[in-house]
């Protein structure tokens, strides 16, 4: 494999996956391979969205394609916002609405726990195949933090002291639910070209 398609509209994700991988590997994104940024993703699961699109991108270009999605699974509202996280305060996926939504239903709840959720769907010639990534912690009382996007200000990882909108990229990667995923993605991908 020489190209790779990666079904995302964001550069951040494309370098993410471009620093995990051998050289040698050219990764295209949806733009650059003439599909639409905003494939469907209609499924009630992670897996479900990260295989549609993957499959649909491989139907168009028969490139190797790789598609994610990710979701915030909260424990005291049984799993929500998850599949949903994007649009969980409304379809105009406005991150700022999101969060006040999330604060708003964790009110006076003690039990905060959560984890992010990544899947990774690969589509190649070896058929398809999904890799997961998780990481656990807790939702804050309030935001806290300037960098990263999504949910970041209200999540802090288990184990620290700082939300991931708290750390700067390379800290935040090297233990994320994203990084963790592509990271599993990366070494099967290095495994084909040893
Ligand atoms: P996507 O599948 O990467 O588009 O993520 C779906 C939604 O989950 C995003 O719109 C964000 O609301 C949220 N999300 C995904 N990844 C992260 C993250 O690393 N930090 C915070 N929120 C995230």
């Amino acid at each position: 494999m020489d190209r790779l398609l990666l079904c995302t509209g964001n550069p951040g994700k494309r370098a993410e996956l471009l620093a995990l991988l051998p050289p040698g590997i050219t990764v295209l994104t949806l733009e650059e391979a003439g599909l639409p940024n905003d494939l469907p993703e209609t499924g009630d699961t992670l897996e479900a969205n990260a295989l549609q699109k993957a499959r649909l991108a491989h139907a168009r270009t028969g490139l190797p394609c790789v598609a994610d999605d990710t979701g915030l699974e909260v424990d005291a509202l049984d799993g929500a916002p998850g599949v949903y996280s994007a649009r969980f305060a409304g379809p105009e996926r406005d991150p700022v609405r999101n969060i006040e939504l999330l604060l708003r239903e964790m009110e006076g709840r003690q039990d905060r726990r959560a984890r992010f959720r990544t899947v990774v769907a690969l589509i190649d010639e070896r058929g398809e195949q999904l890799f997961t990534g998780t990481v656990e912690g807790h939702i804050t009382d309030r935001p806290s933090g300037g960098g990263g996007f999504g949910y970041d200000p209200v999540f802090k990882p288990d184990g620290e002291d700082r939300t991931f909108a708290e750390m700067d990229a390379v800290a935040k990667n090297a233990i994320s639910h994203r990084g963790r995923a592509m990271r599993a993605l990366g070494e099967r991908l290095t495994g084909d070209r040893s």
